[in-house]
């Protein structure tokens, strides 16, 4: 045996939801998907106007499609708790931040397996909604919107970039949109999408 260490199967880090402040509670595998059942690990039960101790009062669900594993869309059902604050009356819900943007479809790990595909693999926008269950609009606007936050808001994405290329490749046949990628050669990242 090598040295190497083996801790038990575990859903919750597999599928990286960890990093996204959620615990894996179920599972359901279809043919076509899977899905899996997600609680908001940090309680989140403070008022967040007043400071008092919150009330339970329900459990929404909130789907997120997340990175797809085996080439099959994953999709998370996140149950979130809503809580009253008996003394000023205040409802909210487990902040989610960790796992997704505000009123987002993709889990932060879906939308950056998008990302990566469309940017790393060369992934249409159309392959990628597929993997990810999602219609090519959502796919697209979430990857618009995440490519423009991490890359083109960041003021230092040109720190370090030595050697720059231009490539352009079709991204929507029908409408004949380009987009033009300006690429740091040495990182292989996108510095700039216009
Ligand atoms: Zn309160």
């Amino acid at each position: 045996m090598p040295d190497a260490t083996f801790a038990c199967p575990d859903l919750t880090t597999f599928c990286r939801l960890d990093e996204l402040g959620l615990v894996a509670v179920g599972q359901r595998v279809e043919p076509q998907r899977a899905v899996i059942a997600c609680r908001v690990v940090e309680p989140d039960d403070w008022c967040h106007r007043c400071g008092q101790h919150g009330v339970l009062r329900d459990t929404v669900v909130r789907r997120l499609a997340h990175e797809p594993l085996g080439w099959r869309p994953t999709v998370l059902e996140v149950l979130v708790r809503r809580y009253r604050c008996a003394d000023c009356c205040h409802v909210w819900r487990q902040d989610m931040t960790m796992a997704a943007e505000p009123k987002a479809r993709l889990s932060r790990r879906g939308l950056r397996w998008a990302l990566e595909g469309i940017v790393v693999q060369h992934l249409t926008v159309a392959r990628v909604a597929e993997g990810l269950a999602v219609s090519w609009n959502t796919a697209n606007d979430a990857v618009l919107a995440e490519g423009k936050r991490v890359l083109i808001d960041d003021p230092h994405r040109f720190d370090g970039v030595t050697t720059i290329g231009v490539d352009e490749h079709v991204v929507r046949h029908e409408a004949l949109l380009i987009r033009m990628e300006v690429r740091d050669l040495h990182r292989l990242a996108v510095v700039a999408v216009g």
